[in-house]
């Protein structure tokens, strides 16, 4: 079979750091095991326009594998109109949202994601970021990188966690898992909005409570962090409008994906204060473009952005674990097994999960 892989580019590092499984070099450490079964496995980073590789090599490919640190943006065009062979698009991580789906269920390819594989990185860098907002951590470094030492202009827009509203939109593996990271910060109150309720012992055992309708959830939270999935429901759901729901001087972080949030209502409504800060790691298109608002974009008080490139679920411990499920998903296509469950977003035309939108 013809295996083609979009990778993103690791150069030295790569070369330096072989735990960097998940780079153009290194190749998901599967070359040499797929050499051995006999198939011919390409792997590029030249992923945009029709005279990339991914492109070119799209026509002939049997199975695609993409991850949505540098993703290979399989769209509905080139689903009916080049992956003539494609059978199995897997994405080596989590979120699949790159893959046009519905296209993927006209043509009955399957997409696998490895479901779970990097859900501790992300709450963790979630973690990190309200902490860094709420604490005005950046502009605090960026101060004593200049050589500067005003203690007032930091401190007047730094705040403790403790007795503070923190909210998810989407409570599945990470949103949960950030609530239960936040128990110990002894918040005023964990809550979240999600179609479907955690479980009631999840539920008690976290603390948390759910907010059914999307305005009153914002209306409460001081902390607003997103994880749910892009689909039709989510993609541009972060507008003007709705930030008017927000409460002021509130914080968002979105490490879910770039395109739930719009880019000009969220830079502008930073500007103006009417949140006190935007942090995440996911952007409306990636690589980000060089002049991207996100990249610049600041509060009053000249702070507020903790923005940084996506590698929140791309740590080394993410990268083994991805690397090893992706190997997992290929064996068992091979081998013409059953994939584990939760890691089938579409297969024979239909959704496999509940969590890319609400579906009859
Ligand atoms: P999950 O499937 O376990 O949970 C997603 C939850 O979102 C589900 O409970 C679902 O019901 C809910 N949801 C879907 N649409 C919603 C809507 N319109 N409103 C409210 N809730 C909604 O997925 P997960 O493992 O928690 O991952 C969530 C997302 O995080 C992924 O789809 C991906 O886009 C993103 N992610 C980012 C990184 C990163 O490196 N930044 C890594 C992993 C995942």
């Amino acid at each position: 079979m013809k295996i083609l892989a979009v990778l993103y580019k690791g150069g030295k590092a790569a070369v330096e750091e072989p735990r960097l499984l998940g780079t153009l070099e290194n190749r998901l450490g599967l070359s040499d095991w797929l050499q051995s079964l006999g198939h011919e496995f390409i792997v590029t980073d030249d992923k945009e326009g029709p005279e990339s590789v991914f492109q070119k090599e799209l026509p002939d490919t049997d199975i695609l594998i993409t991850t949505p640190f540098h993703p290979g943006y399989l769209t509905g065009d080139l689903i009916r109109n080049k992956a003539h062979k494609l059978k199995l698009a897997v994405t080596a991580g989590v979120g699949s949202d790159h893959v046009d789906l519905n296209a993927a269920n006209e043509k009955k390819i399957i997409v696998a994601e490895v479901t779970g594989s990097n859900v501790v990185s992300v709450a963790e860098h979630v973690v990190m970021d309200i902490l860094a907002l709420v604490r005005n951590l950046i502009p605090a470094h960026e101060m004593i990188e200049r050589g500067d030492w005003v203690v007032a202009d930091i401190a007047r827009n730094a705040f403790d966690l403790e007795g503070k509203v923190v909210g998810t939109l989407g409570c599945g593996r990470i949103g949960f898992r950030v609530l239960k990271r936040l128990t110990g910060f002894d918040c005023k109150e964990l809550l979240y909005y999600d179609y479907a309720p955690l479980p009631a012992a999840a539920e008690k055992e976290i603390g948390a409570r759910r907010v059914e309708d999307l305005h009153e959830f914002l209306g409460q939270c001081d902390i607003i962090t997103i994880n749910a999935p892009l689909h039709e429901g989510t993609r541009g759901l972060v507008n003007k409008e709705l930030l008017q729901h927000v409460k002021k001087g509130a914080w968002i972080v979105n490490t879910a994906r770039g395109a739930i949030c719009d880019r000009i209502a969220i830079k502008e409504a930073l500007e103006s204060g009417h949140i006190n800060g935007y942090a995440g790691d996911v952007w409306d298109v990636q690589p980000a473009p060089k002049d991207h608002p996100w990249r610049t974009m600041k509060n009053p008080l000249g702070g507020g952005n903790g923005m940084t490139p996506h590698y929140s679920g791309t740590t080394l411990d993410a990268q083994k674990r991805y690397a090893d499920g992706t190997r997992d998903i290929l064996e068992r296509f091979f081998k013409g097994e059953d994939q584990i469950p939760a890691n089938v977003i579409v297969a024979d035309g239909g959704y496999a999960t509940k969590a890319y939108g609400q579906r009859k």
